[in-house]
């Protein structure tokens, strides 16, 4: 798999914008044009990290949200009325989202987890997870090519296990150190939230499923979401160092996504 800043000729990639309790946005290229998928930044800050990417708005087709929290769709309304596209996203998420005033967009298009669609030449998986709030996550595939994208999970359950399974690339949350939590400053309420198994995928469950989720064409992963309070990209790193070496797949690359700038694009085709 190539890296490179450039989306000329190429035909399927990821760019993950940026990853966080803050703002989630990634932008998938497809062979006839590019989706979003999520929307939780500002949309000035969605525009200004699109251009560093070099990616033209107008070539967004389409937005897909994965569940309503704010860090994931705090620009949606805005930027798919703005550039005229549609977003989609669950019957559930347009209830919750429905509740705050300005959040709906206008062209919407509601889906159901378990039933594909295809979108800018892409075939999109969209499967339940578990979270403090309905929530999908995604896979994506051109010909024999597959990404799988899931954040915001309170453990992988065995249907994401095998949606997830034979992904090129592999986009998993690593959310908190368990450790880290404990101490932090957080009421016990939030904490048992984000530890349990409706809230936020820990350290320790991400690289445990390593050994079901990555498949002997896996190349690339990237940890996402974390926790900017109760994690350390440096322990991930070392994590990930030791759980790849355990289990012979030093020849997967890893990558840690950023809260605060754009992560390089993965070329898959
Ligand atoms: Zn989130
Ligand atoms: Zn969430």
């Amino acid at each position: 798999m190539k890296q490179q800043t450039s989306a000329q000729s190429h035909a399927f990639g990821c760019t993950i914008l940026g990853s966080g309790s803050k703002g989630n946005a990634t932008v998938i290229h497809g062979p006839e044009g590019n989706l979003l998928l999520d929307a939780g930044f500002s949309a000035k800050e969605l525009m200004c990290r699109l251009e560093r990417v070099h990616v033209d708005p107008c070539s967004l087709r389409a937005i897909l949200i994965t569940h309503d929290h704010s860090d994931h769709t705090s620009a949606c309304r805005i930027v798919s009325d703005r550039l005229g596209i549609p977003a989609y996203f669950m019957p559930e998420t347009f209830c919750e989202l429905s509740k705050c005033t300005n959040k709906v967009p206008t062209h919407k298009i509601l889906i159901t987890p378990g039933s594909p669609l295809d979108l800018c030449g892409i075939h999109v998986e969209p499967f339940s997870i578990s979270h403090d709030t309905p929530a999908i996550a995604f896979t994506f595939t051109v010909r024999a090519h597959k990404i799988g994208f899931a954040t915001d999970l309170g453990f992988v359950s065995n249907l994401a296990k095998a949606k997830l399974s034979g992904c090129d690339l592999l986009v998993l949350e690593t959310n908190y150190d368990p450790g880290k939590l404990r101490a932090s400053a957080r009421p016990l309420t939030l904490k048992r939230r984000i530890a349990g198994k409706q809230g936020h995928l820990g350290n320790p469950d991400a690289m445990e499923a390593l050994a079901e989720l990555l498949s002997p064409n896996t190349r690339n992963l990237v940890f996402a979401h974390l926790s900017q309070e109760c994690n350390d990209p440096a322990l991930v790193a070392e994590l990930a160092e030791s759980r790849l070496t355990e289990l012979q797949r030093q020849d997967v690359s890893f990558r840690i996504a950023s809260q605060f700038e754009p992560l390089e694009t993965f070329w898959l085709e």
